[in-house]
């Protein structure tokens, strides 16, 4: 009687291990950037469990790539990246020894997010030359700074994720229909606010912003690094100071990761503002990619009043 109760317990308990993952089974979603996680769960919800490779502190071009890494690839149903080389230092060798057959190039658990995101800007005429340290040869891969390349993205991910899962298409394009409008009231109020800035200009300290600059109709005049990727140097710093005082260019812009003490220091000696902005996804308050938007448009509109209305006085 005992031994007959206790197999009961075994077939019972069996079950629930073959029925439960199924029933909870989610597809394992792995993306490079915190930006990405942020918009895969705009549009997977409770359908999907995201990883994100990259802290949103760390800059995208240079990640260490960690044991733990080829663990959460190796689990991984879909791999999301950004793509024209941004993370080519350190994501393709990850995939690659992640043992995971189903997350290689060219299969349908890899996703290049930049194949169709929108128009590329930046695009390097001449031969590719990361060889002089040009971190962007193949264009510029910082397009989540647009919410209109955003959503192409976000268009991008449901597409795929649907592939991965069908069972959950509709949810997928119910979760895409809410983002979008979300999306497009955000950005009315967002490109309302930015109109009485436009053809401003400003600087940057990586080559970064031009998606931002492009959108919202401002003025890019320079950047601190002579080439993506490349250190400011004296003699460059030396031109652009000159170039800044010349057109009274008074904004310089920088992610968290670039050296603040530097960009800070030249800021003081072109008389300019150095607005630092949230690289990424993820701090406290830029939780969600719309969240972080609405920062960086805000952290502008200080910026620029303070500018232009020291300037006015
Ligand atoms: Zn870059």
């Amino acid at each position: 009687m005992i031994k007959k109760h206790y197999s009961t317990v075994v077939i019972v308990w069996l079950m629930s291990c073959l029925i439960a993952p199924l029933a909870d089974a989610k597809t394992n979603v792995v993306t490079s950037t915190p930006g990405l996680a942020s918009l895969v769960k705009e549009v997977g919800g409770d359908h999907v469990s995201i990883t994100s490779l990259a802290h949103y502190k760390q800059d995208p071009h240079f990640v260490d790539g960690r044991p733990s890494f080829l663990l959460k690839l190796n689990r991984a149903d879909l791999v999301i990246y950004i793509g024209l080389g941004l993370e080519i230092g350190w994501l393709p060798p990850l995939i690659r020894d992640s043992r995971n057959a189903a997350i290689q190039a060219g299969k349908v658990g890899n996703l290049d997010a930049s194949t169709i995101c929108g128009p590329l800007l930046d695009k390097s005429t001449g031969k590719p030359d990361r060889k002089f340290g040009d971190v962007h040869p193949q264009g510029n891969p910082h397009y989540l700074y647009s919410p209109w390349y955003a959503l192409r993205t976000v268009e991008n991910i449901a597409q795929r994720l649907s592939l991965i899962d069908p069972k959950n298409k509709r949810n997928y394009y119910d979760n895409l229909k809410q983002f979008t409008k979300a999306l497009k009231a955000k950005v009315s109020r967002w490109e309302k606010t930015m109109s009485r800035y436009k053809g401003k200009p400003i600087v940057g300290y990586h080559k970064s912003l031009i998606y931002l600059v492009d959108w919202l109709g401002l003025s890019q005049a320079g950047y601190m690094e002579p080439l993506a990727g490349i250190s400011p140097t004296p003699k460059h710093l030396a031109r652009l100071a000159t170039h800044m005082k010349q057109n009274n260019i008074r904004i310089i812009m920088s992610e968290p990761w670039y050296d603040s003490k530097v960009a800070q220091v030249f800021a003081e000696t072109v008389n300019a503002l150095l607005i630092s902005l949230p690289g990424d996804v993820g701090s406290e308050n830029t939780a969600t990619y719309l969240g972080w938007i609405n920062h960086l448009i805000n952290q502008l509109d200080v910026g620029f009043k303070k500018v232009y209305h020291s300037e006015e006085r």
